[in-house]
């Protein structure tokens, strides 16, 4: 099956229905009518505003008699206060659709504010899977970035704001109806932005190529995403072609898809404390520790094999060393330096943070068992 097999098939599924094509966006209002809703609660971001997305969105859905409000209110880590703004202000307009378009941060905050519309509470309570209560508002998500590929996922990340820890909040209800991706609306994204959502789609198919509870089909999508971003990752970076970030954002939903049956590993363990005690963005944080997350777990013969089946598929050659070293080559093409020297990290960080990493979720899935000994060495050798 190739990639464009698979979004197609994805087209004709029930949930995500996923609808892709460049000026796509024009659609929104059409598509969301099929859903039987009339007040839709749209959260974006201001850079988006400025951009003019946001109010193609806007009078997509009004001009298919759906009633818009505009939420903003959205931080680059979304927290749970952003989460209650965000389902206080649907409530106030009794919205009975959200659209994120945006990000993973505007993802993120209307899916976790479908949480508490539908159950009441606080964000914590939600933290784990199938904890969702109640019956959830349809969500429909038009990412503009090509990375995190929350839209094709039952889990919202929340930012608690006491400890900077992230709550992963999943319920199969939480996955969007509807997924439009317009690679139209991902041109006006800063380099930067570019490079560390494709830094963190990279991860996500990787981490997913591996881990412990993979299922054939969670592999397959790792595959079909990792192809992808083989075939296009360094075009996007380089000349923005239409092709080039149309096959991201595509790489970027399946590789979500695939977290649904995956799950991640360490390097996403490893990346949470150093985006929670450091600021180091996701992407960035994710990518840099990965190589040294391949290295470390290709000891395990299990998990060797699952990278050169990785390779295989995007014919990358020298197996996990191959991969690592493809993995480092596009950060430097990314421009993100390699060391986690450079973001002004000192050894005597390194216990803290691996003990910090030892107590993410993530972890429990890695296909090689790590504690904090195991993680502090994998810390040390990204210095
Ligand atoms: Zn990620």
């Amino acid at each position: 099956m190739c990639a464009t097999e698979a979004i197609e098939r994805l087209a004709r599924c029930e949930r995500p229905r996923v609808v892709v094509g460049d000026g796509v966006l024009s659609r929104l209002g059409e598509l969301c009518g099929e859903l039987g809703v009339s007040r839709a609660l749209l959260v974006s971001d201001g850079g988006l505003v400025d951009a003019g997305h946001t109010q193609k969105g806007e009078q997509a859905l009004s001009s298919a008699g759906i009633e818009v409000t505009v939420f903003t209110e959205v931080g680059s880590n979304p927290t749970a206060s952003h989460a209650q703004a965000c389902a206080q202000a649907a409530s106030n307009v009794g919205a009975d659709l959200l659209v994120a378009l945006g990000g993973g941060s505007a993802m993120d905050t209307a899916k976790g504010a479908t949480f508490l519309l539908a159950g009441g509470g606080q964000m914590e309570d939600y933290w784990g899977r199938g904890k969702g209560r109640g019956q959830f508002l349809p969500l429909v998500m038009v990412p503009t970035t090509a990375g995190t590929g929350s839209e094709t996922q039952s889990f919202a990340l929340i930012t608690r704001e006491r400890d900077g820890r992230k709550m992963a909040c999943g319920d199969d209800q939480a996955v969007p109806r509807l997924v439009l991706l317009d690679p139209e609306l991902t041109a006006s994204a800063p380099p930067d932005v570019v490079a560390h959502a494709g830094l963190d789609c990279l991860t996500h198919a990787v981490e997913t190529a591996v881990t412990s509870c993979a299922t054939p089909q969670s592999l397959q999508l790792s595959h079909l995403a990792f192809q992808l971003v083989c075939s296009s990752f360094s075009e996007a970076l380089q000349t923005g072609a239409l092709d080039a970030r149309r096959n991201m954002l595509m790489a970027a939903s399946l590789a979500g898809l695939a977290i649904e049956g995956s799950m991640l590993g360490a390097a996403h363990a490893l990346a949470n404390p150093l985006t929670a005690r450091v600021g180091l963005n996701h992407g960035r944080a994710v990518a840099t520790m990965l190589p040294h997350v391949v290295r470390f777990n290709a000891q395990d013969p299990e998990a060797a094999s699952g990278y050169e089946a990785l390779c295989r598929s995007a014919a990358i050659e020298g197996g996990a060393e191959g991969l690592a070293g493809r993995i480092e080559a596009w950060l430097d093409e990314a421009g993100v330096p390699r060391g986690l020297g450079s973001a002004g990290i000192v050894e005597t960080d390194l216990g803290p943070l691996a003990e910090a990493a030892s107590q993410e979720w993530t972890g429990g899935f890695n296909p090689r068992p790590v504690d904090t000994a195991s993680l502090q060495g994998i810390l040390q050798s990204a210095l």
